[in-house]
């Protein structure tokens, strides 16, 4: 004689779509002659049909499908962090470049010479807009202060190298709006890549889809 528990057990695993143990048939000989078996059977068929799964269908137990959706999660949040971390690695590697450009830039400053006073104001300068993109590597927390003051010198050296295209005035050198120009996108990245995924998973959560 079979057991109701093995019967029981060859049920579920029918309503899961798995394969049971026992043979179909002495199952349902089974369950035809036990009041028992029979309301297991009604229980079981009720909960799969609440769960919005046709009892013809497989259906996954919930364990394995509250797994599956934590997965998918996981998933979805790794490849995000993924992105992130390479997103702000190649940052940080654009803002240290850029702060040693500024050092050479104001060192180059420095060799060719001119009016003591202007030379050193204006390295000096060049010095501390250095020190500044270095410190953004190191803490990008801190880029919109230092954008608002890379972006503001960007915004004069363009209008002064308009101005003396435009009145034909001393000579245009390229590295004056390039090199503010390349610190300038190398913060905005960075920026992009420290909080853009906070907008961008504060959105998801609103939109409300797990995966
Ligand atoms: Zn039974």
């Amino acid at each position: 004689m079979v057991s109701h528990e093995e019967v029981q057990a060859a049920l579920s695993a029918r309503i899961d779509g798995e394969k049971a143990e026992l043979d179909d048939a002495i199952v349902d000989a089974h369950v035809s002659g036990c009041a028992v078996c029979r309301a297991f059977l009604d229980r079981s068929l009720a909960l799969s049909e609440s769960l919005g799964v046709d009892s013809d269908d497989a259906m996954a137990p919930p364990q394995d499908l509250s797994a599956a959706i934590l997965a998918g999660v996981d998933n979805e949040w790794r490849r995000f962090a993924r992105r992130r971390e390479i997103g702000m690695a190649v940052g940080r590697l654009m803002l240290g470049a850029m702060a040693v450009v500024w050092v050479l830039w104001a060192v180059r400053l420095i060799l060719s010479g001119g009016e003591e006073p202007v030379v050193a104001s204006a390295a000096s300068v060049r010095f501390g807009v250095a020190l500044a993109l270095g410190f953004t590597a190191w803490r990008p927390q801190q880029i919109p202060g230092v954008l608002l003051i890379v972006g503001t010198m960007f915004t004069f050296t363009v209008g002064f190298a308009v101005r003396d295209f435009v009145l034909g005035m001393g000579q245009f050198e390229a590295a004056s709006v390039l090199v503010p120009l390349l610190s300038l996108v190398a913060l905005v990245w960075t920026w992009v890549a420290d909080r853009g995924g906070a907008v961008r998973r504060a959105w998801q959560l609103l939109d409300a889809r797990p995966y």
